[in-house]
């Protein structure tokens, strides 16, 4: 989106625009959910990165191996110095399962799979093809994770499909968390987690794991809790790219510190780290990523002509939220507002609901797929505000607020 922007914006005989990734193939992820219960498949959530990039803007397949940032060069690991002016660290986060004791061992993609990769995801559905009942654990490892109401949206999902398939009875369905409740703001958690009572979803909270037992096929907390499990689908770790580390650019899980609002370095003026990769407190999401942005082309634009930046991204994320038999929720919010319920004022669509389960938002999530690849990758216009907006919101007390 940013090279795409900036390349009408930036005069060619000025500027070199090059974008660096390890391979052709970007992935769209939201997809990957729909992987495990054959809704999608695998070619459906790819496409050749250079079909996406604007004529002018040069892909180099490569390996960043670190940033030297006090010498403006990107170092690939096949030894090209790529000398710069002006660098965004987009390296995304990615799912560790190298981090969690036992957790790539003898059960990993036999009993043990994630759905945060491709891979993963299609073993997934192929692990899922051959169950026929037991204990089902959806887990996530540690908190941030990318679309943090991922993995929530699964285990709706997997509830609607083992009901289904008739299987659902013979399925003891867990759901795993290291939060104190379903999700990370008390609205949306005090309403997702009745949706899993109501479901009959059990929902073990302040699980942090501190190993897996491959024998005994158990999740061990730090505080000797075990979840024993048939079928394990974890989120394990996520963590920013390990170069973020090797050019002490991160913090302690590889994300770069920048200011939240122009999401500039902290440490180097020429630097931003945009989208997953950057240590900003909002969810790790597309949205946020396309939204930011926005703010961040306006601001760079002026930071070339020596003036002041005047963007301030303030957080803003929006996300469908599957809920299974074809219905959706959607939740909007920013750094400063937790996701309410009430209408989403949505051009010659909406309004949608928030935090109401209806077939519009789900109809909602499916589309968006066609609006990434058509409007989003290619820098067109879309008619949403970049700003979290209160209209159509309905301001409410949680019990935690109560309490
Ligand atoms: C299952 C799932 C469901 C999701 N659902 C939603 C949703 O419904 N809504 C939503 O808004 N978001 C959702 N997301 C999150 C969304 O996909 C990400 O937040 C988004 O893709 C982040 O974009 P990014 O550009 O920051 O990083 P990415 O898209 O992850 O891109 C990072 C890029 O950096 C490259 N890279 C990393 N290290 C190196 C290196 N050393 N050398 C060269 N290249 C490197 C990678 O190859 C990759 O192409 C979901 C994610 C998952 C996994």
């Amino acid at each position: 989106m940013i090279v795409n922007r900036l390349r009408r914006r930036l005069g060619k005989r000025d500027w070199t625009i090059t974008v660096v990734d390890r391979d052709d193939v970007h992935q769209y992820q939201p997809g990957f959910l729909f992987l495990p219960f054959g809704a999608y498949d695998a070619d459906q959530v790819s496409r050749s990165r250079h079909e996406l990039l604007a004529p002018g803007v040069d892909l180099l397949i490569g390996d960043v191996d670190r940033v030297l940032p006090d010498e403006d060069g990107v170092l690939l690991s096949d030894g090209r110095l790529l000398p710069y002016d002006y660098l965004v660290v987009a390296s995304g986060t990615s799912p560790r399962p190298d981090q969690t004791p036992g957790m790539l061992g003898a059960q990993w993609r036999r009993s043990i799979f994630d759905f945060y990769t491709e891979d993963g995801a299609s073993a997934l559905a192929d692990a899922l093809r051959t169950f026929r009942g037991g204990r089902l654990v959806v887990h996530v490892t540690d908190m941030p994770i990318k679309c943090p109401v991922a993995p929530l949206e699964f285990t709706f999902l997997a509830d609607a499909w083992l009901r289904e398939k008739g299987l659902r009875r013979d399925v003891e369905l867990t759901y795993v968390t290291p939060l104190p409740g379903a999700f990370t703001k008390p609205v949306a958690a005090e309403h997702l987690g009745s949706m899993l009572d109501d479901r009959g979803i059990r929902l073990e909270t302040d699980f942090l794991v501190e190993h897996v037992d491959p024998e005994s096929k158990a999740l061990v907390s730090y505080d000797e809790r075990e979840i024993a499990f048939d079928l394990l689908v974890t989120v394990p770790l996520n963590m920013g790219a390990d170069f973020v580390a090797r050019s002490g650019l991160g913090d302690e899980l590889n994300y770069v510190p920048v200011d939240r609002g122009t999401l500039q370095s902290t440490a180097y003026p020429n630097l931003f780290a945009v989208g997953d990769a950057a240590d900003i407190p909002a969810s790790k999401a597309g949205s946020v990523a396309h939204f930011a942005v926005d703010v961040f082309v306006g601001n760079f634009l002026q930071l070339i002509a020596g003036e002041q930046m005047t963007g301030e991204f303030d957080g803003h994320a929006n996300c469908f939220v599957e809920s299974g038999k074809g219905k959706a929720l959607l939740i909007d919010f920013n750094y400063d507002t937790e996701p309410l319920p009430g209408r989403y004022p949505l051009p010659v669509v909406g309004p949608l609901g928030l935090l109401q389960e209806t077939r519009a938002n789900h109809l909602g999530k499916l589309a968006f797929r066609w609006v990434y690849w058509n409007v989003l990758l290619p820098g067109r216009p879309v008619p949403l505000p970049s700003h979290m907006s209160m209209l159509g919101k309905t301001p409410v007390r949680s019990s935690t607020d109560a309490a």
